[in-house]
């Protein structure tokens, strides 16, 4: 029987406060892609590409002081002067507009524009993009209406160096003026619209990652609409043929350039030297690691990191996650990326709904169920055909469960049943472990899941791949603008990271199972990594190291999405499936794909 739908309809975004002026550059935004100009405007999100890092920059060189703009009253008519970065506004359109450069010639004046691309090629003659036409035609119209004569304006495009001259007549101030006013009713009353189809516009979106249009796309199972084709027409400079609306483009790389970075050492000291960090043993530089080569600071333990280091890694976007010795996740420091206040105004009313609550918890525990049953199909020597039969009716049952006291117990069913079986995915049985010298005289010998403290090497490994994946969650979380501390199956308690946990869920069999099954199974760990402290069973140093490396391999491991076909990594994957929880909260899509791999 299919669970009921967990829709959650569209509003018109919160009550939320709006600059007074709409920028030149949002309503070259809105005419570029409504959906970018709200992402932008309106809910305050920016990503940097190597596109808008050119743009800046080429922008700090034409952006240098001159000659300010001299009243429109006070312009003599053989005046002929060059005034840089113009600021100007419009009180009757609400537009503001801050002009690179502005030629004033026999008593009119000219704004001229700089764009870092290349200017759209005609058949006879060079043309301008829309969105740039736009953007220049709101500089003429502020310019009128402070009484100065603008006819024309000129869009100079740095690629190509070509100065493209655009006439300002009564259509295009017509057809600004109207994108002017849509732009402000879409960011007073609503909602995001929705992706552009199959455009080649999003190929060099910054926000495409934020965005995902074609994943959204697919999700809603949305055929384009008139407005939307004629878009895909005017933009892709294709014939016109209904863009397929089922077709996955790949706009993000499948993995991420850059790694996480741990230092485990107990003493060492980490500091900062311009674009690189120092990690110090006393005086003595043992290790330096480049800002521009790390997604994350894993600090394990007893290290030191000095504030210079903290703000700098703040600046560049990059979390310090701190660690105890043995792998118990403290918590993380990050900058300021936790702009979008609206979507945890959703979360945070979203988590007091408990019909909400339910069935998404219910979806997250069916996930779970069904990679652990996976995992067990695809790793153990012989997978009892009870237990998968078990698995699988159990996480039919949790989607359709009434009570989270009921999901609670098929969980705890579930994973009773899966870590019965666990010992049968360890390879190496007990050719380690025989009490050889240095060994430790530990076996892989697992009887069951225990943790606080784990009182043997496979739930010491368990328990640190937990902690390093509730990290790379809680990371995820910050990325997309959640509070990892509300969450809708696991209940808020003080330290935990409810919501991080609720998303890992799913993943815990992938990464984390999978992560110490292949540590053992290739022998990157061996029972000599492990000692025993009390009633408890720790890594070595070189163990942790040795864990790590098996943990970041599978998190780089690529793997196959089954709704969009790709394949990405699964650190990438915790992100996307992060932004498509934010999307389904706001209303965009209707159920929250939960990850569950074939
Ligand atoms: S990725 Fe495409 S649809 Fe999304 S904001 Fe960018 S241009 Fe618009």
């Amino acid at each position: 029987m299919a669970s009921e739908p967990l829709r959650i309809f569209p509003s018109g975004p919160a009550p939320r406060e709006l600059p007074d002026y709409l920028p030149a550059r949002m309503v070259n935004e809105f005419v570029y892609c409504p959906r970018l100009f709200f992402y932008e405007w309106v809910d305050g999100v920016f990503r940097e590409s190597s596109d808008t890092l050119e743009g800046s920059a080429q922008h700090a060189r034409v952006d240098k002081p001159g000659k300010g703009l001299a009243k429109a009253s006070e312009l003599a008519e053989d005046e002929k002067v060059h005034s840089r970065s113009v600021m100007l506004s419009s009180e009757q359109y609400r537009v503001i507009a801050k002009m690179d450069l502005i030629e004033v010639e026999g008593g009119t004046v000219t704004p001229v524009d700089y764009k870092h691309g290349k200017p759209l090629e005609g058949i006879d003659e060079l043309k301008v993009w829309p969105a740039d036409r736009a953007q220049l035609a709101v500089q003429a119209i502020v310019l009128r209406e402070n009484g100065y004569t603008c006819d024309e304006g000129v869009l100079y495009y740095q690629g190509t160096k070509q100065r493209v001259r655009v006439p300002i007549t009564e259509e295009t101030i017509t057809e600004t003026v109207t994108a002017i006013r849509a732009a402000w009713a879409l960011a007073e009353r609503g909602p995001i619209p929705p992706p552009l189809f199959g455009s080649p516009k999003c190929g060099g979106c910054s926000l495409a990652p934020i965005c995902l249009p074609d994943e959204v796309n697919r999700l809603l199972e949305a055929e384009p609409d008139e407005r939307q084709m004629a878009l895909f027409v005017l933009d892709s400079g294709e014939a016109p043929k209904k863009p397929a609306a089922r077709e996955m483009r790949q706009l993000l790389t499948p993995r991420d350039d850059l790694k996480p970075a741990y230092i485990d050492t107990q003493g060492l000291r980490v500091g900062r030297s311009g674009g690189v960090l120092q990690v110090k043993d006393k005086d003595k530089t043992v290790h330096e690691i480049r800002l521009t080569e790390i997604n994350q600071l894993n600090v394990m333990g007893n290290i030191q990191v000095t504030t210079q280091a903290i703000q700098s890694l703040l600046e560049e976007g990059i979390p310090v996650c701190y660690f105890s010795q043995g792998g118990w996740f403290y918590g993380i420091t990050t900058g300021m990326v936790t702009k979008n206040v609206f979507l945890r105004q959703k979360q945070f009313a979203l988590a007091a709904q408990p019909w909400f609550c339910r069935k998404l918890a219910g979806r997250l525990v069916a996930g779970k169920i069904r990679n652990q049953r996976t995992l067990l199909l695809r790793n153990h020597i012989e997978p009892p055909v009870r237990v998968v039969a078990e698995m699988k009716a159990m996480a039919e049952r949790a989607e359709r469960c009434e009570s989270v006291q009921e999901l609670l117990g098929l969980e705890g069913n579930g994973a009773r049943l899966y870590f019965g079986q666990f010992q049968g995915m360890l390879k190496v049985e007990q050719e380690d472990g025989d009490g050889l010298p240095g060994d430790g005289g530990f076996r892989f010998d697992f009887q069951g899941r225990n943790r606080r403290p784990p009182r043997d090497p496979v739930n010491a490994l368990l328990s640190l791949a937990y902690s390093m994946l509730a990290k790379d969650l809680q990371i995820a979380c910050y990325a997309v603008g959640f509070d990892p501390m509300m969450g809708f199956y696991h209940q808020p308690r003080f330290g935990r990271p409810s919501l991080a946990l609720d998303l890992m869920e799913p993943f815990r069999p992938l990464i984390a199972d999978s992560a110490v099954l292949n540590a053992i199974n290739t022998r990157m760990v061996s029972a000599g990594d492990f000692v025993a402290v009390g009633d408890s069973v720790m890594l070595t140093p070189g163990g942790r190291k040795a864990f790590y490396r098996a943990y970041e391999l599978r998190m780089d491991g690529l793997v196959t999405h089954p709704i969009f076909e790709y394949r990405v990594s699964y650190r990438r994957l915790l992100e996307i499936q992060a932004r498509l929880l934010a999307k389904m909260l706001e209303g965009e899509i209707g159920e929250y794909p939960v990850f569950v791999t074939r």
